[in-house]
């Protein structure tokens, strides 16, 4: 086994595809919002494994719903059924008012999933001519990493030599109701993909109506809307769903007047509390039934495993209040932060929804500043990730109590002053 944290660096460097830039830390043990690495030193989580550990580390429910799962049936295929399925398809769509639910296992292959749905809706009820079909997508979008996906991005970095590119897709500028607009005067176009938070891009918050104003110009001209809340879903920005606005009941309601609700929604990462990769597509019935027997599907989707793990992730959404708690310590993070951007001038802004949050660094998107700032964190006991070169993102687990958020700005502030 691995004695330190610079042989298990070593192994990766030498046997891994060096695919991603990890900050020099080797972790080995989870516990709510803490971390601990190789030697034994404690860390505070500010990454949640990009949030899909809303819940905490190894959270004890959780653990005890996939053991159980795990020593009794944990895949069948779907060639048959199984006895987890059908509960985790009822529970999953009362959860979050849908007809129907389409499990998948990764966040790209839902985002995959969403896109083959919308074609095929597009063809057989909208009547689009074969193989014309057209998806809208903001700028800056971040949906996953397959071929499809990366052709309808635009980081040089994610695209770059991985073409031919998949083609029907329209990009268009993130926030902009009127650019919207103009692109859904193609009739061709038979489905608007979006973030409800543009969390990869640097946790970009649109305008408090964006929406609701984009769902109603898609449902004016007959276009799917199709919210990607693979991020920013689960309790993240301090409601259920990003798509709730400001509503801040326990679980799923549509009473409340700030909810705007998709006609596709994509959920994965926090979905199974970091235990097991399960994502999901939700659509109602006319949108859904447009997929048959043989036209899609995944050896892992919906398997007992996944799915067990997966209700029992959303009970402790809701059990723990974690949407509530996400708001009340976003707001506190925020004042806190929006003190260092008055004192220091390295900091520039702080932005962000629930525990969703970012700081911008005071530097060119080139400089290392973020970088060296988050390897200062670590050396202090917290971990974070800069998102495209000045951005800082903050999203620790939703667990977390408001002495410990305390705790934690006071180390940032403590970092930051060094600077
Ligand atoms: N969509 C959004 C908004 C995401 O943030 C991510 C992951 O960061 C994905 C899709 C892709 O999910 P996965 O990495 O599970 O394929």
């Amino acid at each position: 086994s691995i004695q330190s944290s610079q042989e298990a660096i070593a192994l990766e460097n030498k046997y891994g595809a060096h695919n991603y830039h990890p900050l020099p830390v080797v972790l080995a043990k989870g516990e709510g919002v803490f971390l601990w690495d190789v030697e034994g030193k404690r860390y505070y989580d500010f990454l949640s494994a990009y949030s899909a550990v809303n819940q905490g580390h190894c959270h004890p429910r959780i653990k005890n719903a996939l053991i159980e799962q795990a020593g009794t049936l944990t895949l069948t295929s779907r060639a048959f059924y199984n006895d987890v399925l059908g509960p985790f398809e009822k529970y999953l769509t009362e959860y979050f008012g849908f007809d129907k639910v389409l499990p998948m296992n990764t966040g790209a292959e839902g985002v995959e999933t969403a896109i083959k749905i919308a074609r095929k809706w597009g063809y057989e009820k909208k009547g689009i001519p074969e193989n014309k079909a057209k998806i809208i997508v903001a700028e800056n979008n971040f949906h996953g990493r397959t071929t499809t996906i990366i052709s309808f991005s635009n980081d040089e970095n994610a695209r770059k030599n991985f073409g031919p590119y998949t083609a029907g897709f329209a990009k268009i500028a993130y926030d902009d109701i009127s650019a919207l607009k103009e692109a859904l005067k193609d009739p061709e176009v038979v489905a608007f993909l979006v973030e409800p938070i543009q969390g990869e891009a640097g946790v970009y918050v649109p305008s408090e109506d964006y929406i609701r104003k984009a769902k109603e110009a898609c449902s004016e001209k007959g276009v799917l809307f199709i919210a990607d809340e693979i991020q920013t879903g689960i309790a993240r920005t301090g409601s259920l769903l990003a798509v709730c606005g400001n509503c801040t009941c326990a679980g799923h309601c549509e009473r409340q007047a700030s909810y705007t609700k998709p006609d596709m929604l994509i959920l994965g990462k926090a979905i199974s509390g970091g235990f097991y990769p399960v994502s999901a597509v939700l659509a109602d019935d006319d949108i859904m039934n447009v997929i048959k027997p043989g036209q899609h599907g995944s050896t892992f989707g919906g398997n007992p495993l996944g799915t067990q793990v997966a209700m029992t992730a959303l009970e402790v959404v809701r059990d723990e209040h974690l949407a509530q708690n996400a708001r009340k310590l976003g707001a506190i993070f925020r004042d806190r932060m929006n003190v260092l951007v008055g004192k220091y001038d390295i900091i520039k802004l702080v932005r962000g929804k629930g525990l969703l949050n970012a700081v911008v660094i005071n530097d060119s998107e080139e400089s290392s500043t973020a970088w060296d700032i988050c390897v200062a964190l670590k050396d202090n006991g917290l971990l974070a990730k800069p998102t495209h070169g000045n951005i800082i993102r903050f999203a620790p687990p939703l667990v977390m109590t408001e002495e410990q958020l305390h705790e934690c700005c006071d180390i940032i502030e403590k970092t930051i002053k060094g600077f």
